[in-house]
């Protein structure tokens, strides 16, 4: 159990640390380098107070030894030497007590008192007047405290090679080798030489006889304290660095403890052999002891400068070692500091950016100063951004509003063209979605298919709703496509293909439509309907003089002004051209007839078209009617044409109630037409020649050529009959061509057989269509160049009536004909309305008075007038005069009074077959 939960502890902590953030993380690792570093100083800094410290205790212990040493003289000196002031020595013993008495007290570990303490010491030196023995013991005693305070204060554990050994020379060779000089002086004082006696002079004779070995012991001690004293003189080079002070006082002094026991020796080994003076003896022992006390004393002086120098080393490295790991300290933390924001700025840098690019800002700069593998992450950041972005510009740079929505209608995401649409519309999101929105993203998510068929109008705009699901994921993508502009198209389309583009008015198919619904519901209801057929009357003039855009105006204009003109619920359309329907409901005969009256009154006002001031009348062909089970809308329209036909061909201006026989005329009319163009495939055409006859010299000056239809059904029917037809029909156009083609040739034919008829000349009419022929030039060039009659032999006749209604156009053709030296000559000349402005200006040679004024002639004066009129005009503009259609001699006289130069008419001859016509001419 606890083991189980040290584990979760551990995972806790574990878990805890991951989640650090990586600056916190680096701070940890600061720390736990850093603990270890301090733990070091503080051991390091032990190890070296503990080393300094020792130092201290061996100073303290040096200061003992001090006292100790001169105590140790101070007994020597007061028990060998006679000489000097007893009190003196006690004085200066007195005192060496009372230092010692202060050291102990400071550094009570450093004497441990056995059976002897310092203070008894010092009582049983003060005791009195102390006895060889005494004084012995009282050394001996001294001694062990100097080798037990070199011991307690660490002398000999001294670090250092040079100071230890010094140490060992102080604390154990040199006490007790000055004990044993002390005690083999002694020796020899009890051996009979009495040092303290005045016996100078005297001999000493094998004085140290018997005490051969302690001279021995001593002798070597003495050797040791040298040799290692100089070794304390080598080995000082090799640490805390030279000591002058060692070399300058120490050294001199052993040298000079090296003589004194040179000096003792000598006469110890001299006394071996001779006799030596005991003075002479005393005062090298007493020597050696002064030298002995001296090298003791130096010795604890350079001990002392030895630890000292060796304390100030330890508190300098220490001082350095506190310092190189304070900097060392400074440098890691400062380095990890570094560290830390080298890694922490780039990662919070790209935390931030990648936090901008989740919020949908694509455009997000990262820029930062990204080194090494931060550099790689953020460029391979900045590649994956792009591929994102580049992805992400399908819905972004979408124009098409688009959506992502989870499974329960939820929008997640929405794009720039979506908020703009909505922004502009200024609708929430709600009001933008379709209404059935969740509906669709169940459907489509559960029918895993596509919803493309939902439309909904937001303002006056339509939207097209296209729902995409993504089942894996539960999302589905909206589109919402604006096909208002579509919609409008497909409206403006079934406008357009109902209405006529000009005025706006329903168009033919429309019309039929509701003509269609109008008939059969009248039939149901049993009531009358009235379809109007209007047709403005030469509207074709006003196209022609003043060009298509003012007859588009006219055409516009006209409607509205039909418009004002009918009741409410009438329908208008526009079937093409100048053709206008009207249908009206539930109205009679009478009603409609008053309607149509109302209309052409109004419609003959004047107009207004681009400040030209147009007067436009009207025919209206009118069927009033009941359905019939029969009867179609297209049959209603047709009747209506056919009426609205016939008030036109009544002259215009004026309106035609449809009847059955206009259907049968109209009928026949067609069947007219087919045949003409039968008669046409199959030559049925025959041209007739009516002779021109020169009033002066009444010989035949040439021929019109008059066309003749030979059907078989009909037999030869007059052009009367199927010219207008064939005008109207275009026919007019090969007709016309053949019968020029057949005339041509006839005339040069009869040039050329009948002797005196050279410059025979032949008539030929033309129509209007046929000038308006593009092909006309070519043509009459061609049939000149196959008959090879003359130009001039050729006359071209056309109506005044046909010139004048296009009077540019007919200038420009007439001009070209002109050009080819045919000659040219208007017809009918009186009925049409020529200008007399214009009259001038066409190149016509003749002009031919209609027959009609002949007719008149005798029963009416003023006919007469009118020709001698046309006569004059015609001589004033230099044209010659024909007159038709003279039938009688009388009519003959009176022409021929009146100047006429040519005459023609059934007087002369009728219109005669081409052999007849050869044969009359033959026979004039
Ligand atoms: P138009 O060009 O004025 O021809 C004269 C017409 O008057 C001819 O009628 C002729 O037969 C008739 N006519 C001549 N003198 C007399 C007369 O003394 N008394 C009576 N009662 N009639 C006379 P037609 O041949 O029936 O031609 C009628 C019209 O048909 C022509 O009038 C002309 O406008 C047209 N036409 C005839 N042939 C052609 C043709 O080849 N091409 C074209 N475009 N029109 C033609
Ligand atoms: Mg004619
Ligand atoms: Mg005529």
């Amino acid at each position: 159990m606890i083991s189980k939960r040290v584990c979760i502890g551990e995972l806790f902590m574990l878990s805890g640390y991951r989640n650090l953030t990586i600056s916190r993380k680096l701070l940890l690792s600061n720390l736990a380098f850093a603990l270890p570093m301090v733990v070091l100083i503080f051991f390091m800094n032990i190890s070296f107070s503990c080393d300094i410290d020792i130092g201290r205790t061996e100073l303290a212990g040096t200061r003992y030894l001090r006292s100790l040493t001169l105590l140790l003289g101070h007994v020597s000196e007061y028990r060998f030497v006679d000489a000097i002031k007893k009190e003196d020595t006690a004085e200066k013993v007195q005192d060496v007590f009372a230092s010692l008495d202060t050291l102990h007290k400071n550094h009570p570990v450093l004497l441990n008192e056995g059976s002897l303490s310092l203070q008894s010491l010092e009582a049983f030196w003060n005791d009195g007047q102390l006895d060889s023995t005494q004084q012995e013991k009282l050394l001996n005693n001294v001694q062990d405290f100097i080798v037990q305070i070199g011991q307690n204060s660490k002398l000999i554990l001294d670090p250092a090679l040079d100071s230890r050994i010094l140490a060992e020379i102080l604390v154990s060779l040199l006490p007790s080798h000055c004990n044993a000089l002390n005690r083999l002086i002694h020796r020899m004082n009890l051996n009979g030489l009495n040092v303290s006696s005045n016996q100078k002079g005297a001999s000493t004779p094998h004085v140290f006889d018997n005490m051969q070995n302690n001279v021995t012991l001593f002798q070597s001690g003495a050797e040791k304290i040298i040799t290692e004293g100089k070794r304390v003189l080598v080995e000082d080079a090799n640490y805390y660095g030279v000591s002058s002070s060692l070399h300058e006082n120490f050294g001199p002094a052993l040298g000079k403890y090296q003589q004194a026991v040179n000096g003792f020796f000598s006469l110890v080994n001299k006394g071996k052999s001779h006799p030596v003076s005991a003075e002479a003896m005393l005062v090298a022992g007493q020597r050696l002891g002064s030298e002995c006390r001296q090298l003791f004393l130096i010795g604890l002086d350079e001990l002392d400068i030895l630890i000292a120098k060796r304390i100030t080393s330890y508190q300098k490295w220490r001082l350095f070692g506190f310092a190189c790991s304070a900097l060392a300290l400074l440098l890691a933390s400062f380095y990890i500091f570094i560290l830390s924001k080298s890694i922490t700025s780039p990662v919070r840098t790209i935390i931030a950016y990648t936090r901008k690019i989740g919020d949908g800002d694509y455009r997000a700069p990262l820029v930062g100063d990204f080194q090494a593998e931060l550099k790689t992450l953020a460029n391979d950041l900045k590649g994956m951004v792009k591929k994102i972005v580049d992805l992400a510009a399908f819905p972004l740079e979408n124009p098409t509003p688009v959506f992502a929505s989870d499974m329960f209608g939820g929008i997640l995401y929405i794009n720039p063209a979506a908020e703009k649409v909505m922004k502009s519309l200024g609708i929430e999101l709600k009001e933008f979605l379709p209404p059935n929105h969740r509906e669709i993203v169940s459907a489509c998510l559960a029918g895993c298919r596509d919803c493309s068929e939902t439309e909904s109008a937001v303002h006056d705009l339509t939207f097209s709703w296209n729902y995409y699901p993504l089942v894996g994921q539960n999302i589905v993508h909206i589109y919402a496509h604006d096909i208002t502009l579509q919609k409008q198209l497909a409206a403006q389309l079934q406008h357009d293909a109902f209405h006529d583009g000009l005025t706006g008015l329903p168009n033919r198919a429309l019309f039929i439509d509701r003509l269609q619904q109008v008939v059969r519901r009248s039939g149901a209801l049993k009531t009358d309907f009235a379809v109007f057929f209007l047709d403005l009357d030469r509207f074709k003039l006003v196209n022609e003089s003043l060009g298509h855009e003012s007859g588009d105006q006219l055409l516009k204009t006209a409607a509205k002004r039909i418009y004002s003109l009918v009741e409410e619920g009438a329908t208008l359309a526009r079937l093409g051209g100048d053709e206008f329907v009207l249908l009206m409901e539930d109205v009679n005969i009478h009603q409609a007839i008053a309607a149509a009256k109302r209309i052409l009154k109004g419609m003959k006002e004047h107009y207004f078209i681009n400040d030209n001031e147009i007067s436009v009348t009207s025919s209206i062909g009118i069927v009033v009617g009941r359905s019939s089970e029969f009867l179609t809308a297209e049959d209603v329209l047709r009747d209506a044409d056919t009426a609205m036909y016939r008030a036109k061909a009544n002259g215009g201006d004026g309106y035609m109630v449809f009847e059955d026989t206009m259907y049968q005329k109209a009928l026949a009319r067609l069947e007219m037409e087919v045949a003409l163009k039968r008669g046409l495939e199959r030559d049925e055409f025959v041209v007739f020649y009516q002779p021109i006859v020169d009033l002066l010299t009444d010989r035949i000056a040439g021929f019109e050529a008059l066309v003749r239809w030979q059907s078989p059904e009909k037999g030869l029917v007059p052009p009367g009959d199927f010219i207008p037809l064939a005008e109207e029909t275009n026919l007019i156009v090969p007709l016309g061509r053949k019968i020029l083609s057949m005339a041509c040739h006839q005339a040069r034919r009869w040039q050329k057989d009948i002797a005196g008829n050279e410059e025979l000349m032949i008539s030929v009419n033309m129509a209007v269509p046929q000038l308006a022929n593009v092909n006309l030039m070519e043509e009459i060039d061609a049939v000149l160049l196959e008959s090879d009659l003359p130009a001039h032999s050729l006359k071209i006749e056309i109506t005044e009536s046909g010139i004048m209604e296009d009077v540019e156009k007919s200038l420009v053709v007439l001009s070209e004909i002109k050009q080819r030296y045919i000659a040219l000559g208007i017809d009918d000349f009186g009925t049409g309305y020529s200008s007399l402005s214009y009259l001038h200006q066409f190149p016509f040679d003749t002009l031919k008075v209609d027959r009609s004024f002949v007719v008149e002639m005798e029963k009416d004066e003023k006919n007469k007038q009118i020709i001698e009129t046309i006569v004059t005009l015609a001589h004033t503009l230099h044209k010659q005069v024909i007159v038709e259609g003279i039938e009688t001699k009388e009519q003959l006289d009176q022409i021929k009074q009146l100047g006429c130069e040519f005459g023609q008419g059934d007087y002369f001859a009728k219109p005669l077959p081409a052999e007849e016509a050869g044969n009359f001419l033959k026979n004039s």
